[in-house]
């Protein structure tokens, strides 16, 4: 599809978010797990004194809808069960998404296990979307977030990836879990979580150029 490049800043694989999802093996965990995804294609507005979760947009290339990034979030409850894709409530499509390469890799090994059910599975996913954007809120949150607010979704991103990453990850890969990596990895996962979330904060309400 053809976008409009001076309206907007097109995110594709070669943007470092997405070549992230890709790359990252821990990640694994998000998609096939928690059903945590990114779109193939997404496209941020250049303009607009609006913060930059305002100003991205997933489009649907089967109708062409641009659905605000906020349809599929955690405020919505839609972040997450995105196992085949980011369903269009607009055409009942679903719009393609970015595979993580070991995500990947672990699908096509076991192809042979889940093969025979990929389409009965996908259509009881389908049939389960219309209910989940019913009552989709795109309106901005009022309330500024605190330091207290980061702090401890920091915190929880922390532990989410201490333990995907030092118990979870070692488990798949059959590597060993040792004390010492829990306990280095404690502090470390924490404030990690807390820099990332405040830095996550600081550019979702960054503004783009005024002219
Ligand atoms: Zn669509």
């Amino acid at each position: 599809m053809n976008y409009d490049k001076k309206k907007y800043i097109i995110w594709d694989w070669k943007n470092p978010v997405i070549s992230h999802w890709i790359i990252n093996p821990g990640l694994v965990v998000n998609e096939l797990l928690l059903g945590q995804t990114v779109p193939k294609v997404m496209l941020i507005e250049r303009k607009g004194n609006k913060p930059f979760y305002q100003r991205s947009f997933i489009p649907c290339p089967h109708c062409g809808e641009l659905h605000s990034g906020l349809k599929f979030s955690a405020r919505n409850k839609t972040a997450f069960k995105n196992w085949f894709g980011f369903y269009c409530d607009n055409c009942k499509e679903i719009i393609p998404v970015q595979r993580n390469l070991t995500s990947l890799l672990i699908l096509i090994l076991t192809f042979p296990i889940w093969g025979w059910f990929r389409k009965s599975m996908q259509k009881s996913w389908l049939d389960k979307q219309p209910e989940r954007y019913r009552n989709i809120n795109l309106e901005i949150p009022e309330k500024k977030n605190t330091t207290r607010d980061y702090l401890k979704s920091g915190l929880y991103f922390g532990i989410f990836m201490l333990v995907s990453m030092g118990i979870i990850y070692p488990l798949i890969y059959g590597k060993e879990i040792t004390l010492k990596s829990i306990v280095i990895g404690v502090p470390l996962w924490i404030i990690g979580g807390v820099a990332s979330e405040y830095t996550m904060k600081l550019w979702m309400n960054k503004k783009g150029k005024t002219q």
